[in-house]
């Protein structure tokens, strides 16, 4: 999934567990992989997929709605056109963003319950779950570490986090990341929670003195700039928490926090980028 995983348990046998379910998801999910079910629902356009990758889809159209299109995995065509696909960046003209747009929507997504069938309903569309795909995977990996009886373990896939019980009778202790330089800005305790950060220095390229990030705002069809360097979210489950973070960087703090108070327990934590000053809400 294009990133590291750090498994953290004082039972030695969590870590052949997660890795293999993380591996299995993987499998399923990533666009990195040919024979992934996304890749190739991708090219073919419609796809009878997994139980694991319906649920998933299912739960990114509930994030679509909720976020009122804020999140949308179907923003891929418009990431292969900024050249955050394959790095060779870019800014395009309106034209080629409104021609792409049509090509995106969720709502232009058909999920067929009765045989987990996958359909896209116009030309050119694609999708890509980098938004959600690490979530996913750390909450499948728990489940399973859960399951074989464990009750202590911290798994981390690029930031994309879940502590399950505690760390020597204590919270398990996570550092959000300074968004501009090598260091940690604050610690925080989490036990049985989710946690996840999106931010603008992981992927992004400068023309000017304008700095365009890897996350798209599907209205417009540009990086997303509500000023926001950093976003963490602490939620019941690493998925919401992933899901979360991706729409707030859209939706900007005020309209942000009012849609992560949809969701049970959440917190965020939003670093901006013209002070770098930390605030947490609620
Ligand atoms: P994250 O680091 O979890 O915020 O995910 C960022 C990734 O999600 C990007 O690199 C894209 O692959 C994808 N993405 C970009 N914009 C959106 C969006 N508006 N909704 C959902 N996924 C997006
Ligand atoms: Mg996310």
């Amino acid at each position: 999934m294009g990133t590291f995983v750090t498994v953290k348990s004082p039972d030695k046998e969590a870590i052949p567990i997660a890795f293999d379910e993380i591996e299995r998801v993987e499998g399923l999910l990533s666009k990195f992989k040919e024979e992934s079910e996304i890749s190739r629902l991708n090219r073919a356009g419609e796809l009878q997929v997994s139980d694991d990758t319906f649920y998933l889809l299912r739960k990114a159209k509930e994030f679509w709605q909720k976020s009122n299109g804020a999140f949308d995995i179907s923003v891929a065509p418009l990431l292969d056109l900024w050249g955050f696909t394959n790095g060779e960046y870019r800014v395009p003209s309106q034209d080629e963003i409104m021609k792409i747009l049509t090509s995106v929507g969720t709502d232009k997504i058909s999920l067929n319950d009765k045989d987990n069938l996958v359909k896209f309903d116009a030309e050119g569309m694609k999708i890509d779950l980098g938004a959600i795909a690490k979530g996913y995977a750390v909450d499948s990996a728990i489940k399973k570490v859960k399951a074989a009886g464990i009750n202590n373990c911290l798994i981390d896939a690029g930031g994309d986090i879940y502590a399950l019980g505690v760390r020597s009778n204590a919270a398990w202790s996570i550092g959000i990341q300074d968004p501009r330089e090598e260091a940690i800005k604050e610690t925080i305790g989490i036990s049985n929670r989710g946690v996840a950060t999106s931010g603008d220095y992981e992927r992004y390229f400068r023309r000017g003195n304008r700095r365009y990030t890897h996350i798209l705002d599907p209205k417009t069809g540009y990086p997303a700039r509500k000023m926001i360097a950093s976003v963490t979210v602490i939620a019941r489950d690493c998925l919401t928490a992933d899901a979360i973070a991706t729409s707030i960087f859209v939706l900007g703090k005020n309209k942000g926090e009012e849609f992560a108070q949809r969701f049970a327990d959440t917190q965020v934590t939003i670093i901006s980028r013209d002070d770098l000053d930390l605030k947490s809400y609620p």
